[in-house]
């Protein structure tokens, strides 16, 4: 049994030691005490289904034995030397890592966060074009530091700092865009943005496949194609940040950017690369990487032994447990299931993603599209009552997130539809 402080402790030392601008999710925030693949437990050993792992973190499952085994392992014979020394662990992590990469994206830079990889693919993309604007889409998350907040999109996350040379182009959003599903005009309204208001060159394009802190929108069906041409065409990089949708998570593929057949000039990764290690990488093509060697470019704990033990542990998982493709299975599986569910209620107004990559809208008016900010508050407490944690995104909180441990089973599923249906019903 769990002898340690109590959620209402905790809440208190948070308040007077960490930080005002942290959030918790939950009236009553919930202490959680242990994790055993896609479950968590709570002080009081109340077993929750966990179907957000973490945002998006845990891919293998909560304390998954191999990758535990390959940290605790590599923890006892050496934690940290970094790479002005030779270690094995790196290389092979790499290797690894490049070898599930398309084309020519086979250098790796290894970092500590999405947020890092960013910043890095960033830079890279300045330095290699010549060129400083960047384009994102709003309604993006791509992180919180002085420089990537500059690309995220999301007014919730956006502090009143300079925010660099930023374009923000209008989100392919099949369910609430301005031109639903037509990639084609969203790609002209980019063009015209980089003519009308750049200097007719960038740096680079920045995007996930999936959206995610935004509320798990997938970007229209071959706009990331189109865009990469008129990225290119006008002397930038085209940047995909597969920072929660990389890993078979999607299912039909390895990478998010694969369901749109374009291979970027720089990927990067984050969250489930190291299943709860702090982890990210990025990974470019040679040419690109030779820019980067102008100057010394140095991160101390990047590819530390523990961190690439404990990543490649979580690759070689991945492929023995067949993830991907469990994904694919199970993820099916879940949205019939959810699409059955909104057929029945006029609140969920859309069901989508790939995969265990989902997200379900909820809306007080179909046909209008009013976001039920008040409804998804309320159905998200009952939820975690009932046992079930779901993540919660988009501008106005009316988006649930289903992006469990990619060992979620059928019966999981099952037991979340049930749950929702049950929390519905009742309101
Ligand atoms: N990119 C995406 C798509 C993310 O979802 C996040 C984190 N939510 C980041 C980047 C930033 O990652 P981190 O919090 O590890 O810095």
């Amino acid at each position: 049994p769990y002898s340690g402080l109590s959620a209402d402790e905790i809440l208190q030392k948070r308040k007077t030691f960490l930080g005002p601008s942290l959030f918790y999710y939950y009236q009553k925030p919930i202490n959680i005490v242990e994790g055993k693949m896609q479950y968590l437990f709570d002080e009081n050993g109340k077993r929750y289904l966990d179907a957000f792992a973490g945002i998006v973190t845990v891919s293998c499952g909560h304390c998954h034995p191999d990758v535990v085994n390959a940290v605790v392992e590599q923890t006892k014979l050496l934690q940290h030397t970094t790479t002005i020394y030779l270690h094995h662990a790196i290389v092979e992590f790499a290797e690894a890592l490049a070898s599930k990469m398309p084309g020519n994206l086979k250098v790796v830079y290894f970092v500590n966060s999405g947020t890092e990889a960013n910043e890095l693919a960033m830079l890279m993309a300045r330095l290699y074009s010549g060129n400083l604007g960047m384009i994102a889409l709003r309604n993006a998350y791509h992180g919180g530091s002085a420089g990537t907040i500059g690309l995220t999109a999301l007014n919730t996350w956006k502090y009143q700092i300079p925010q660099g040379e930023i374009h923000h182009v209008i989100n392919p959003d099949p369910y609430r865009g301005v031109f639903g599903s037509n990639a084609d005009a969203y790609v002209r309204e980019l063009k015209d943005h980089i003519d009308y208001g750049t200097p007719g060159k960038v740096a680079g394009f920045i995007a996930e496949t999936f959206q995610g802190v935004g509320g798990a929108v997938e970007l229209a069906p071959g706009y990331l194609k189109s865009v990469y041409d008129v990225i290119h065409q006008a002397g930038g990089v085209c940047i995909a940040d597969e920072v929660q949708s990389g890993f078979g998570r999607t299912g039909s593929h390895y990478w998010g950017f694969e369901t749109q057949g374009v291979i970027p000039d720089i990927v990067t990764m984050a969250k489930g690369i190291g299943n709860g290690l702090p982890l990210g990488a990025v990974v470019t093509t040679p040419e690109i990487a030779q820019v980067m060697s102008q100057k010394i470019q140095f991160n101390t704990f990047g590819g530390n032994p523990v961190c690439s033990s404990g990543g490649l542990a979580v690759l070689r998982v991945l492929d023995k447990e067949r993830r991907q493709s469990h994904c694919a299975d199970v993820g099916s599986h879940l949205i019939e299931r959810l699409r059955t569910l909104q057929q029945r209620y006029d609140l969920i107004g859309d069901v989508r993603g790939r995969g265990l990559m989902l997200g379900i809208e909820l809306v007080t008016d179909k046909k209008e599209k009013t976001p039920a900010k008040l409804e998804t508050a309320v159905l998200f407490e009952k939820l975690k009552d009932l046992g079930v944690l779901v993540g919660k995104g988009g501008l106005h909180g009316n988006v649930f997130r289903i992006k469990p441990p990619m060992c979620f089973t059928k019966d999981d599923a099952d037991f979340l539809v049930d749950a929702l249906d049950y929390a519905i019903w009742g309101i």
